[in-house]
């Protein structure tokens, strides 16, 4: 199913998440990367096994993206970037004490990757952290609360700038998912919220893969300039848990 036209491209009892406990955190360094005895950063502990593939869903997602029958795919689209709106910014509410000026003074999501904030007269400017995802969630909000954007009565229809809306919407809520995993991902751990997590994202990529509003270049980065959860994507598609 196309969005936008043509697209080119149990166990006998519950077993506990294998969170580490805090014997094995203090061997990891605030940006959650596993450290060697050299003090060397080597993977980080989202890419690791077990935590890469903890999930509260197992298997593929492709089901759970499908179109409902007799469903408007616009209305379907808009129905869920709310809901991944919602169950994201209640992931960052649950974090937000820990993402301060001080510890995250930069929007970063990998190694020399930090995203600029888009300002109204088109500068680029580098914003902290906190205040980027604040910006990115009231804009976001304000947006869903518009009806001519997001009409809630039925018969209404949906502007011809819809697809565009959506895709923007999409890259800014995948900048903060990449934000979590690379400056937060410990806290995650913490909270033993790994698979929520990782389940939310992998429905939030199988969901923009199916309707193209995922962009590529934007999930893996710069060659010099790397989205860490690329990594995570290549290897979620290696292992079936999304479609290649
Ligand atoms: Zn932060």
């Amino acid at each position: 199913m196309s969005f936008f036209g043509n697209k080119n491209r149990a166990p006998s009892r519950p077993k506990r998440s294998p969170t580490p406990n805090s014997g094995t955190l203090s061997r990891t360094n605030s940006r959650g990367s596993a450290s060697n005895e050299e003090g060397a950063i080597s993977k980080p502990l989202y890419l690791c096994s077990p935590f890469a593939d903890s999930a509260l869903v197992k298997g593929n997602f492709k089901t759970i993206v499908m179109l409902p029958k007799y469903v408007d795919i616009t209305e379907w689209v808009a129905v869920n970037i709310f809901d991944f709106y919602t169950h994201l910014n209640e992931f960052y509410g649950v974090i937000t004490e820990c993402c301060t000026q001080q510890a995250c003074p930069t929007m970063s999501a990998g190694t020399n990757l930090n995203y600029l904030w888009t300002t109204q007269d088109r500068k680029q400017v580098l914003l902290s952290a906190p205040t980027y995802i604040d910006s990115v969630m009231s804009s976001i909000q304000t947006l869903l609360d518009d009806e001519n954007v997001f009409p809630s009565k039925s018969g209404q229809q949906f502007l011809p700038t819809f697809p565009a809306t959506v895709k923007h919407i999409y890259r800014q809520l995948l900048r903060v998912f990449a934000h979590i995993y690379h400056a937060h991902y410990t806290e995650v751990l913490h909270l033993r919220s790994e698979p929520h997590f990782n389940s939310l994202f992998a429905h939030f990529l199988a969901f923009g893969w199916k309707y193209e509003l995922l962009d590529v270049k934007e999930i893996k980065g710069d060659i010099n300039a790397p989205v860490g959860v690329g990594l995570l994507w290549e290897r979620w598609k290696n292992t079936g848990i999304l479609e290649a």
